[in-house]
């Protein structure tokens, strides 16, 4: 556990274009993981099909000397969970660990949230969490090894002008203890991190009402605690781990 090694390891980053994901990509690479570095691009509303972002992370990650390869696939359809871990399995010959980041955000309280405005935030959190978990869960149990990291944060607590995003990061935390009662006995370690309102899901609203710009914490706090979760001697599994949460009860 000293070094975080991760060589040998093959790991996919969700939404790891910039912010929290990007730092998750970056420290798992330079700790020895080849990495899918997996991005729809776009904006927080998941719209775009660019590479642009993951393809800059990639850029950044092999001029440190590390490994890694640029994803375009949406996590929010089956098509794209599979895709993307297909990617891994393709370019790397295995998955290892799959951090669960990619996320969009929109804001409203129970006034004026409605459906598609929930579905909107669940399919990328909860539908597209489940898309790549499911898509990856057969190397999980063929290996007998895996690692799973979720990222929550207003699950735990909930949020009254972030209600759909709220309610999605508490699926996710449903989705993970399900998850964790399937791996059964095997070395699959299945954990969620609760970082604090970091960077621009917490504080850009796309529809431009945005809230005070957080600068609670810095991405790059929040990454070792996903290397730890992620190495293959973690010794829990179905924990949450809170970084920083004083903006997730605002
Ligand atoms: P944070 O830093 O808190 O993770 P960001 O909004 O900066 O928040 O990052 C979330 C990332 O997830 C963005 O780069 C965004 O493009 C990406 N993303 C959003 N929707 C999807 C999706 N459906 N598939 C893949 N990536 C997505």
């Amino acid at each position: 556990m000293e070094t975080f090694d991760f060589d040998g390891r093959v790991a996919v980053v969700t939404g790891a274009g910039r912010g929290i994901g990007r730092a998750h990509a970056l420290l798992l690479a330079l700790r020895g993981a080849k990495v899918v570095v997996n991005d729809l691009g776009g904006n927080t509303l998941g719209e775009g099909s660019d590479t642009g972002p993951a393809r800059s992370v990639v850029d950044e990650i092999t001029a440190a000397g590390g490994t890694a390869v640029a994803d375009g696939n949406d996590v929010s359809t089956p098509e794209g969970g599979q895709a993307i871990v297909d990617r891994a399995v393709t370019e790397f010959g295995r998955i290892d660990v799959l951090v669960n980041n990619a996320g969009n955000v929109r804001f409203a309280g129970i006034a004026d949230a409605d459906a598609a405005l929930l579905d909107s935030v669940y399919g990328v959190h909860v539908r597209g969490s489940f898309n790549t978990v499911h898509a990856a869960w057969p190397h999980f149990v063929e290996q007998g090894y895996g690692r799973i990291v979720f990222t929550t944060s207003h699950g735990l607590f909930g949020s009254p002008d972030n209600l759909a995003y709220a309610t999605a990061k508490a699926g996710v935390i449903g989705l993970a203890r399900a998850i964790k009662v399937n791996a059964g006995t095997q070395d699959i370690k299945i954990n969620l991190i609760a970082p604090a309102a970091v960077t621009r899901l917490a504080g850009k609203d796309p529809d431009g009402e945005a809230p005070p710009a957080p600068a609670d914490m810095d991405p790059d706090l929040v990454s070792p605690m996903v290397a730890y979760l992620a190495h293959e001697n973690c010794p829990v599994s179905g924990e949450v781990y809170a970084a920083g949460m004083g903006r997730c009860t605002r």
